[in-house]
């Protein structure tokens, strides 16, 4: 299942993003020996209980939003964030990853889906963020904003959710020739999960996070 799977990402020239959350180590560790280092949780204290105990050279990928407050715990060794919703939530992951001598890579996150529930940005929100981002008198350079993340509405209407991720596609290429210009860094779009990521990788995903179907 799993190289099956990691191919048919890799013929898109997608990543796989292995959503291990409410997983056990041992089931992580099964995966991590089949060639798997890039695995997605969504609560930072169940992210740092797992960083402790497991290989060192896995990349973990925060995907779950994100408060303030526990940007501190992951800092010292998360390889991206993709949940940035707010100025304020950049200017902590800034400060914090300072603080660690470290370039943290972030995504901003998108409200693409028809779900009130869901976090994120609209365009708008994020034209703001970037300005302040690009604003010659502020200091981001702890920071790197590699592209966009979003989730579709949760339906079995796939005009839907296709359309949901084309928006979110669109979304990125519009920041990219506004802000990026030639800045080979702005070049993730996350999106897809276990139902959906077929839709995703032919609308342009670059990154797929995929729990159920592989656990
Ligand atoms: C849980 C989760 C996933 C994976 O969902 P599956 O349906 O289990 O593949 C992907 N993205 C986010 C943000 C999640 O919280």
């Amino acid at each position: 299942m799993y190289q099956e799977l990691k191919a048919r990402i890799a013929s898109y020239n997608a990543e796989l993003v292995a959503v291990s959350k409410t997983q056990s180590n041992d089931k992580i560790v099964a995966l991590y020996e089949q060639g798997q280092r890039i695995f997605g949780e969504n609560r930072v204290q169940e992210l740092v209980e797992k960083y402790e105990a497991l290989p060192k050279d896995i990349a973990w990928h925060l995907i779950g939003h994100l408060q303030t407050n526990k940007v501190k715990y992951i800092a010292p060794f998360i390889s991206m964030i993709h949940s940035v919703d707010s100025i304020k939530l950049l200017n902590e992951i800034q400060k914090e990853a300072a603080k660690n001598n470290r370039v943290i890579s972030v995504l901003l996150q998108f409200h693409v889906a028809e779900e009130e529930t869901k976090f994120g940005l609209d365009y708008k929100e994020a034209v703001e963020l970037l300005e302040t981002y690009f604003a010659p008198q502020n200091n981001y350079s702890s920071v790197r904003i590699c592209g966009v993340m979003g989730m579709a509405t949760n339906t079995t209407d796939k005009t839907q959710v296709q359309k949901e991720f084309a928006h979110l596609k669109n979304i990125f290429t519009q920041l990219q020739n506004t802000y990026f210009g030639l800045e080979k860094d702005f070049v993730e779009i996350s999106m897809g999960m276990s139902g959906d990521y077929e839709l995703a990788l032919q609308e342009g995903s670059t990154m797929v996070r995929i729990g159920s179907l592989l656990f």
